[in-house]
């Protein structure tokens, strides 16, 4: 069993540090609205601590879960940041969705102090999260993933190193690029049902099955006949997610129409209020627009 410690308690990183606890890891916790870190003690044990770098002392593995770039180089390298508290040798092993270009700078940082970082962004959502069942796409030197991986290995259903550092994150890229282009086609298509005068749920139940089945199908159309979106993966997140897409296809030549399209969607979505909703929450633009 090692000793742990996780920067972010939100809706994935709560969970996901009570599955390092509940596997027997020592772990100590930091949370920027310290009233979460103390919830999060008195629900699983462990300790709390005031700073990512006191909570990162003695830690063998430091794991961070929190929102995009700068909150990660913050909780790294900023005032009182991870890499002031880790001793050489040690792995920090970053959840959040970030840039590759943000991964390779603290990657590059952390191996003049002598820390290795590891990519890791996740998929599976707050459910995933919650049932210990995230798939985990990680970049970084070999020798630093492979002790990560049987502590990543607490919430994960599936982890794969992809390559060198930013590799992981470039995976995820291709994840959110699946994602986009699925979530407005399954809108389009419930939204056509609608107009037709077709039953949707049973429109599903025979297609579900077919080609044109997805996870998004399965498991969001209920949720979007029922005209439910306040809970999943919300629309500003994915917005963060797929201006990273864009830019970096800008610097890799990549040409992504749909990708681009759906972004300015999602941008619509926000302007209608929806910024915290599901990303499924295309279906309410369609018929918002009759
Ligand atoms: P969240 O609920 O908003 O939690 C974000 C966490 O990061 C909170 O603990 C927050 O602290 C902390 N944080 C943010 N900025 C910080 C900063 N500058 N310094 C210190 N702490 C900071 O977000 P989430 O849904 O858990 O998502 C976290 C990451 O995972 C994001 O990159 C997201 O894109 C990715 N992700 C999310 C999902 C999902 O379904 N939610 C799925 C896959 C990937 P406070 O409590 O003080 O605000």
């Amino acid at each position: 069993m090692a000793k742990v410690a996780f920067l972010g308690l939100g809706v994935m990183g709560y969970p996901m540090a009570g599955h390092l606890a509940a596997a027997g890891h020592e772990v100590t916790v930091y949370n920027r609205t310290a009233a979460k870190a103390d919830a999060w003690v008195a629900q699983h044990g462990g300790a709390a601590a005031p700073t990512p770098a006191e909570a990162a002392k003695g830690a063998e593995f430091v794991l961070s879960c929190v929102g995009n770039d700068d909150d990660l180089r913050q909780v790294c390298t900023g005032a009182d940041g991870a890499f002031a508290g880790m001793a050489a040798g040690s792995v920090f092993v970053d959840h959040t969705t970030v840039s590759a270009a943000v991964t390779r700078e603290l990657h590059a940082a952390g191996n003049e102090m002598g820390i290795s970082l590891v990519d890791a962004p996740v998929s599976g959502g707050q459910a995933g999260a919650e049932n210990g069942q995230l798939v985990v796409m990680c970049g970084g030197d070999e020798d630093a993933y492979k002790r990560a991986e049987p502590i990543i290995d607490s919430f994960a259903k599936a982890c794969r190193r992809m390559g060198e550092s930013g590799a992981g994150q470039l995976t995820k890229m291709v994840n959110q690029i699946c994602i986009a282009g699925l979530v407005q086609g399954l809108s389009e298509g419930l939204h056509f049902a609608e107009k037709a005068g077709l039953d949707g749920r049973a429109v599903i139940d025979v297609i579900g099955g077919g080609a044109a089945g997805s996870w998004q199908m399965l498991n969001r159309y209920e949720t979007m006949l029922d005209d439910h979106f306040e809970h999943g993966f919300a629309v500003d997140w994915m917005r963060k997610d797929l201006n990273i897409c864009l830019s970096t296809a800008d610097e890799t030549g990549a040409s992504l129409p749909v990708t681009a399209l759906v972004d300015q969607f999602y941008k619509d979505v926000q302007k209608m209020g929806g910024g915290r909703w599901d990303t499924s929450s295309l279906f309410k633009r369609l018929r918002a627009m009759g």
